[in-house]
């Protein structure tokens, strides 16, 4: 497992336009989408900062986990997410070194992305998300077969 990045900062609000507002008159930040998901039961903001983001989460109702985490912490950080560049042999690595995961399993978003979350027990009081994104699954399959391939070729010639 590598990690590439940190993809994004998720901070929950409990006001969507004030905090936008915010991060774009004291710091700079433009909002590139809003989109509202109703699985997972917030809008989000997104606001790019450099090979980064800001994600700013408004929960949708009063009933959802991250409503709860609002309502018991207040507005804050939610939690940080990794990119990897390959999110099933993260969490199989993370399982074997005695991590606590929320998903064992990725999930994959409507865009391709898959991801996980990992309990912040393991991780200091912190939400940890991983990240795979679909350009970079198809990459490693790309260069997985390559290396098969090669070896193929290796076999053959013995
Ligand atoms: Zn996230």
């Amino acid at each position: 497992m590598t990690i590439l990045k940190l993809d994004h900062v998720a901070i929950v609000v409990e006001d969507l336009a004030a905090a936008q507002q915010f991060y774009h008159d004291h710091l700079g930040l433009s909002v590139s989408r809003v989109e509202r998901l109703d699985d997972q039961e917030v809008t989000i903001a997104f606001m790019p900062a450099g090979e980064s983001q800001v994600e700013l989460l408004e929960p949708t109702n009063d009933t959802s986990g991250v409503a709860k985490y609002l309502q018991k912490r207040g507005p804050g950080i939610h939690h940080i997410c990794l990119e990897v560049d390959d999110i099933g042999a993260a969490l199989a690595d993370l399982k074997v070194k005695g991590a606590q995961l929320i998903h064992e399993v990725p999930v994959t978003a409507s865009d391709g992305t898959r991801f996980a979350f990992i309990h912040p027990k393991s991780a200091f009081g912190v939400l940890l998300e991983l990240y795979e994104r679909p350009e970079t699954g198809k990459r490693n399959g790309g260069l997985l077969a390559a290396v098969r391939a090669g070896l193929e070729a290796f076999r053959k010639a013995l």
